[in-house]
Parts: structure tokens; C-alpha cells; sequence
């Protein structure tokens, strides 16, 4: 079988050479004149960044990026869904808010922003995978319009699979907030009592009359609760909350069918993942951490196993920098984040990945750079 193309471009610039004129130079050789038609709706998939990241990809590359579309006569928009924990982007309006206070507002970028999967994250579609943990996935229903994607990610280490790439950002990235619920959770959300004020707005939202009052405080049944995670988006305060206790190897195979779900719905994706600030944690946090490598540039690719794969190869190439939370095998060669994550084998993603058909680990670097 043959390898899959992941093109690459490297950080070092000059006059004339620019990051721009190389990254136009790097979507021309990914195919980015074919891949956008006239008046199609062109998603550009990306991460916003948490109040008090400074790491995430800088609204001048994705304003680029929309003008590349524009000039193919595609309809870019860029695009998040809403996450599942208290947090600046845990509905449309803060998430926007957020949005643009890092700078991707259309005024920045020239492309609106839409946050995918509702107001608070509720609208959904499901798509039928019938794979090893869901039989069905539940994801942003917008997913359903778009007629191209490019899913634009950047690279990171992660607390909770080890390593944050284009896998992470498709499956978890665009799934509904019930389906971000069934991959970190096996079991039902839980009401804090010493928050809940007993509003009973849960038990009118719940679709499955699984929240009933106790001495006038919430109360979930295990037993008639369905997971929808509907208590979580609609509680005025925050009282309802997720039991974070999925394994991490779960959690990565979890997300794998759920981007298994986005990809089967066969609308054309570009991956575009930057290797700049490379940070311990996720732009989730509200922190960016010292990068623990240097710059190593821009990727793309039309399969997420191989993009990730290639990603994880080049920052394991990488000599580690000293004075930042890596301590261990900073040696080229070594594997950075196995050192950032002592507990977690990162490649579970990529091997189940690849398993269940959503891409090839095996890949083809090709330079973009002459
Ligand atoms: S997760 Fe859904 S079914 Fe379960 S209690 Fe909450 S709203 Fe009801
Ligand atoms: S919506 Fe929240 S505060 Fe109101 S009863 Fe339900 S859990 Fe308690």
C-alpha cells in the first residue's frame, strides 16, 4: 500500500521567504487549488486558545489561510464547539468572546466565527460507526453542512492522551458535548451538592426523568440516566459535573472512533498541524508552559494517523530545552512525551487509529522547503 504524503515546511525564513510565501508554497503542493470549489462552505477547524494561553496557532496564519480559500472562491468560517467543563468556552457567547479577544475576530482573519454544536453545546447528529466502544457517535451537527474541512491543529503534549493532535482535534474537537461526555466518563454526571440550589431546571431538560429532588437538591438515578450530558449544559451554576475517570487508554481509542465519525461522513479534509510553541499541556489550559522543543514548522496531509504520527516523529527527533517541565530524555531521539507523561503511551491513538481504518502510520515526509 502506498505511504501517505505528509508535506512539511520548516521554521527558517529570510527576505523573500517569509512564513507566508512558504505556507502558500506548502498548500499549493498539498493540493489546496483542488481541493476548494466555488460557494463551497469551507470549516477551518481550530482551537481558540483558554484565557491565559498565549501558545495557540496566531490569527495571522489562519487569516492567511482564509485568504488562500477566499482566493479559490470557497466560503471559509472558522469554527470550535463548545467544551464540556466550566471554562471561557463552555457556551457560544463566552467562546466568542474568547475567540476574539485572542484575535480571531472577522476584523483579524476576514472569516466569521461559528461556533459548531449550538449555544451550549446541545444540537447534535449521530453517526452510525459500529466500532468497539460506540456502535453510534454524537457529533456537532453543523458537521453535517460543511462541504470541506480543513482541521488546523496545533501540536501540543496532553494530560490526558499523552499527545494533543489532528486525531484530538477532529474527534474530540468537533463531537456535541455528549459525545465529549461519553469519551472522558463511563459513568453518569454527578450534582455537587454544596452547589446546587435546587432550581430544578436540570429535571425539566433531562430527556430521560433521571433527575428527581431530595431534600430539595438534585438527584441523578443511575439506573434511568442515558449520558446526554443535557443536565451539564443547561445547570445555571455549574452544579452538575463530569466523573473524570475514563483510562487514558479508552479516552484515546474513544476519540479515535469519534473522529472515525467525522471522517466517514466523507466530506474532504485538509490537515494543517503547527509545530510552533510546543507546550507541555493543551491550549485547554489557562497557561502556556515554556515550549520543551524549538520551533520545528508547519505540516499537511490528508490523513490524521499520518500527520500525527509524522508530528510526534519530529519533536521526538528534537533536542529538549533545558529550564522547562521536561527533565527526561531531552536527547534527540528520545520520546518527549512519554518523559512529559510517565503513565500514559501516546500511541494508542495512532495504532487504534489506524486500526480502525482512519489513517496509515506509515507516511512519507516530503520537504516543501528548497
Ligand atoms: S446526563 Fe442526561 S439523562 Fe443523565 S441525568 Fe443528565 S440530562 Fe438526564
Ligand atoms: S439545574 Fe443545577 S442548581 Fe438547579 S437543581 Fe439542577 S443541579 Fe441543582
Amino acid at each position: 500500500m502506498a505511504k501517505s504524503q505528509v508535506y512539511f515546511i520548516g521554521p527558517r525564513t529570510g527576505s523573500g521567504r517569509d512564513m507566508f510565501v512558504k505556507l502558500e508554497k506548502l498548500l499549493d503542493r498539498a493540493g489546496l487549488p483542488n481541493f476548494i470549489q466555488q460557494n463551497e462552505l469551507v470549516a477551518i477547524k481550530l482551537h481558540f486558545g483558554e484565557v491565559g494561553t498565549t501558545a495557540y496557532i496566531h490569527p495571522s496564519y489562519v487569516g492567511f489561510l482564509v485568504g488562500q480559500v477566499k482566493s479559490r472562491k470557497g466560503l471559509p468560517f472558522l469554527t470550535d464547539t463548545n467544551v464540556l467543563y466550566r471554562s471561557a468556552r463552555g457556551n457560544s457567547v463566552d467562546h466568542l468572546r474568547t475567540a476574539f479577544a485572542h484575535g480571531f475576530s472577522p476584523l483579524v482573519t476576514g472569516a466569521p466565527v461559528i461556533i459548531s454544536g449550538g449555544l451550549k453545546g446541545q444540537t447534535s447528529i449521530e453517526v452510525e460507526i459500529g466500532k468497539k466502544h460506540f456502535r453510534t457517535v454524537k457529533l456537532a451537527s453543523e458537521i453535517a453542512d460543511f462541504d470541506k474541512l480543513i482541521c488546523l491543529t496545533h501540536f501540543t503534549g496532553h494530560l490526558g492522551t499523552g499527545l494533543g493532535g489532528a486525531i484530538k482535534n477532529l474527534g474530540m474537537g468537533l463531537s456535541a458535548k455528549s459525545g465529549k461526555l461519553a469519551m472522558h466518563s463511563t459513568v453518569i454526571p454527578f450534582v455537587d451538592h454544596k452547589k446546587c440550589t435546587g432550581c430544578e431546571i436540570c429535571l425539566k431538560h433531562c430527556p430521560a426523568d433521571a433527575i428527581g429532588m431530595k431534600e430539595k437538591l438534585a438527584v441523578i438515578d443511575p439506573v434511568l440516566c442515558i449520558g446526554c450530558g443535557e443536565c451539564m449544559v443547561v445547570c445555571p451554576i455549574g452544579a452538575v459535573d463530569i466523573q473524570w475517570n475514563e483510562s487514558t487508554q479508552n479516552l484515546q481509542e474513544k476519540v479515535c472512533e469519534h473522529a472515525y465519525g467525522v471522517v466517514k461522513r466523507k466530506q474532504p479534509i485538509l490537515f494543517l498541524t503547527f509545530l510552533t510553541n510546543i507546550t507541555p499541556g493543551c491550549d485547554c489550559m489557562g497557561f502556556s508552559d515554556a515550549h520543551v522543543v524549538a520551533d520545528i514548522g508547519i505540516l499537511a496531509s490528508y490523513d490524521p494517523v499520518a500527520i500525527d504520527q509524522a508530528a510526534v516523529d519530529l519533536v521526538n527527533q528534537q533536542q529538549g530545552l533545558p529550564g522547562t517541565r521536561l527533565k527526561k530524555n531531552l536527547g534527540q531521539g528520545e520520546d518527549k512525551l512519554r518523559a512529559l507523561y510517565p503513565n500514559i503511551d501516546w500511541t494508542v491513538q495512532l495504532r487504534y487509529g489506524e486500526e480502525i481504518g482512519l489513517g496509515s502510520r506509515d507516511y512519507e515526509l516530503v520537504s516543501v522547503d528548497s
